[in-house]
């Protein structure tokens, strides 16, 4: 039995979670939930799991639903702000982390459940971007388990069971190409948040479709993968298959190639992760060969002059230190000012090579540390405001 801290748990991926835990609700304990701002969710999750406590970074929606519960009679302590995550993910009760927070917001409490000793089980590949260089280490040094939950890194980790670590040659990673597959930079110009917000095989949070458009969703997991895997960036290749059928594959030394197949569904990776070493029950309607949409299986190369994003996290993953927290704090930013209409679809990716560009002398040679990460972060954002207020403020 799996007693679960999920972080996010209002999201994609933490309702995703709790879909598994309210399939085979004695396989686990759901001992804290934490999300942002939406306690209507969080009030009907805290109804139907009981935690024992839940964290709600926003204080005056803290406030209010501490009102509602004391109303209903429910006794769940209520807490807020960023110290709420770490609690949250600390919490003695609980052995295991779901860290499905979206952004780099995640990765404190990550680090803080590693320090004490939990199990992580991680959807937040921003976590592993901007700190794999310090989270990975720190798993090895606690002895606890980094269980992946990105479905191309739930599909990799499949395949490498029973697989000699050093017979692994290459790394193919899955992309659906998104729904900008096939365009030129010119049809790029012109196209729209709600274009964007629109993907055509997965259905996931706003930061994330807005990655998976510009493909820098790609690049955050070729870095992703890398740290996971100990495998240098080079050694893994993007493969775009819009079926979403294959989650990934990997080639051995001898050539064989071993892939991971099943519905584009995040409920199996959350599965496989939390189930692990074992095997959970079937949730998700079994994957059908024969389905009409499925029948034909497509592979095609990214085209990284298109979707130049996934050139940069190459270079960034091969310059490692803080380049990718860097990258990703101003990948961030740009989505954020693209979703309010401040920047259009490109300016994304312009945003993010002119931050990269103006921070990488600044901060090569630092030491890498939680506060160092950190800092980057928050420098990244300042110069990607900036960059964003100079050339397209409105
Ligand atoms: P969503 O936007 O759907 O959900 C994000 C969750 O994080 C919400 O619960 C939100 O709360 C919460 N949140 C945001 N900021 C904070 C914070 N500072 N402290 C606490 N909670 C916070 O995102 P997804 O579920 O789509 O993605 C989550 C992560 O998983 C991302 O890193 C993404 O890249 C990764 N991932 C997602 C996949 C998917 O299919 N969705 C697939 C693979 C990886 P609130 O609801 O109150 O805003
Ligand atoms: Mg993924």
């Amino acid at each position: 039995m799996r007693r679960l801290s999920i972080l996010g748990s209002t999201g994609s991926i933490g309702r995703q979670t709790l879909e598994v835990v309210r399939n085979a609700p004695s396989d686990f304990t759901v001992e804290a939930l934490t999300c942002e701002s939406d306690i209507d969710t969080l009030y009907d999750q805290i109804m139907e799991f009981n935690p024992r406590l839940v964290s709600v970074v926003n204080e005056s929606k803290a406030g209010e639903l501490s009102v509602r519960l004391k109303g209903s009679g429910n006794n769940t302590e209520v807490i807020t702000g960023r110290e709420g995550n770490i609690i949250a993910a600390t919490l003695d009760s609980s052995d295991t982390l779901v860290g499905a927070i979206v952004g780099f917001a995640g990765l404190e409490p990550v680090y803080h459940a590693i320090l004490s000793g939990k199990d992580i089980a991680l959807a937040n590949k921003e976590t592993l971007v901007a700190g794999g260089d310090i989270i990975m280490p720190l798993i090895r040094e606690k002895g606890v388990m980094m269980l992946p939950i990105d479905s191309e890194h739930s599909a990799i980790w499949q395949c490498l069971k029973g697989e000699k670590r050093d017979d692994l040659d290459r790394i193919l990673i899955t992309a659906s190409g998104g729904p900008f597959r096939g365009m030129t930079r010119e049809q790029l110009e012109n196209v729209r948040p709600e274009d964007a917000l629109r993907h055509p095989t997965w259905n996931m949070g706003g930061k994330i479709t807005i990655d998976s458009a510009t493909m820098m969703n790609k690049g955050l997991e070729i870095i992703e993968a890398h740290h996971l895997y100990a495998i240098d960036c080079d050694r893994i290749d993007v493969v775009v298959h819009p079926q979403s059928v294959i989650h990934s594959m990997i080639r051995l030394k001898d050539g064989s190639v071993l892939a991971q197949m099943g519905k584009p569904s995040m409920v199996l990776p959350i599965e496989v992760a939390l189930y692990y070493p074992d095997r959970g029950p079937s949730i998700v309607r079994e994957f059908d060969p024969f389905e009409a949409v499925n029948s034909n299986l497509t592979f095609e190369p990214c085209d990284t002059e298109v979707f130049r994003l996934v050139k940069l996290a190459y270079e960034a993953g091969r310059k490692g230190g803080l380049v990718p927290a860097v990258m990703n704090a101003s990948n961030e930013t740009a989505v954020r000012a693209f979703l309010k209409g401040k920047i259009d679809f490109l300016g994304i990716e312009k945003v993010v090579f002119e931050t990269v560009e103006k921070m990488d002398p600044l901060i090569s040679g630092t030491e890498l540390t939680l506060e160092s990460i950190e800092q980057a972060d928050k420098d990244a954002r300042i110069c990607s405001e900036e960059i964003i207020d100079g050339n397209y403020g409105k």
